[in-house]
């Protein structure tokens, strides 16, 4: 089975004014559909590869045969961040969480606060292309940032919130300023979902 762009849950102008329609609309229906095509194209190659999620493949890339692990990763690694960023995301989001995961962060962090410093600092630093995530690895919350489109899950973690700092995601509204999107993207944080993806990744 082919990988399939996921229709993005919302319109496109639902995270304005944080993040504007047209970044929106370039990011979901040609950055992630060049991913999505690209990773089907490797998979082409070999069909043996052909039954496996996404999740299998990049959690074990040493047995992606060689020819394509590289596409599989970057490719394969876009498709997997953005399907699971534009659910973290949605009109009337921010604020902070409750539940389990709010616990989760305050026996980690100390308190939402520095949670939020620590994934921001994480996303703004990571120099060039990449993503700030906060993930479960060691069933401990733990935050890092990734270049590229590498991700926790090729660490063995569960991926539970993370900010895509590729320029595709914030040049045409915010030009050279990282920190004022990352600090907007929170402004878009759908906590439910976030809440949901703890539970069962727990
Ligand atoms: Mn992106």
């Amino acid at each position: 089975m082919a990988f399939e762009l996921p229709p993005l849950p919302y319109a496109f102008n639902a995270l304005e004014p944080h993040i504007d329609a047209q970044t929106m609309e370039i990011h979901h229906d040609r950055h992630h559909a060049t991913y999505v095509n690209t990773v089907n194209g490797a998979i082409e190659k070999h069909p043996e590869l052909d039954q496996k999620s996404i999740d299998e493949l990049l959690g074990n890339l040493s047995s992606v045969p060689e020819d394509v692990r590289t596409v599989v990763r970057n490719h394969g690694g876009g498709h997997f961040n953005h399907s699971i960023f534009w659910t973290l995301m949605g009109p009337g989001g921010g604020g902070e969480p409750g539940g389990a995961v709010a616990d989760a962060i305050n026996q980690a962090f100390g308190d939402f606060a520095t949670f939020k410093d620590t994934l921001s600092k994480a996303a703004i630093g990571q120099f060039g292309s990449g993503w700030g995530w906060a993930f479960l690895a060691g069933g401990k919350l733990q935050v890092k940032g990734f270049p590229n489109q590498d991700n926790p899950v090729m660490e063995g973690g569960v991926p539970i919130l993370g900010v895509d700092v590729w320029e595709h995601a914030y040049y045409l509204k915010y030009q050279n300023k990282r920190p004022d999107y990352v600090a907007a993207w929170w402004n878009t944080v759908n906590w439910g979902a976030v809440e949901e993806r703890f539970s069962k990744a727990g």
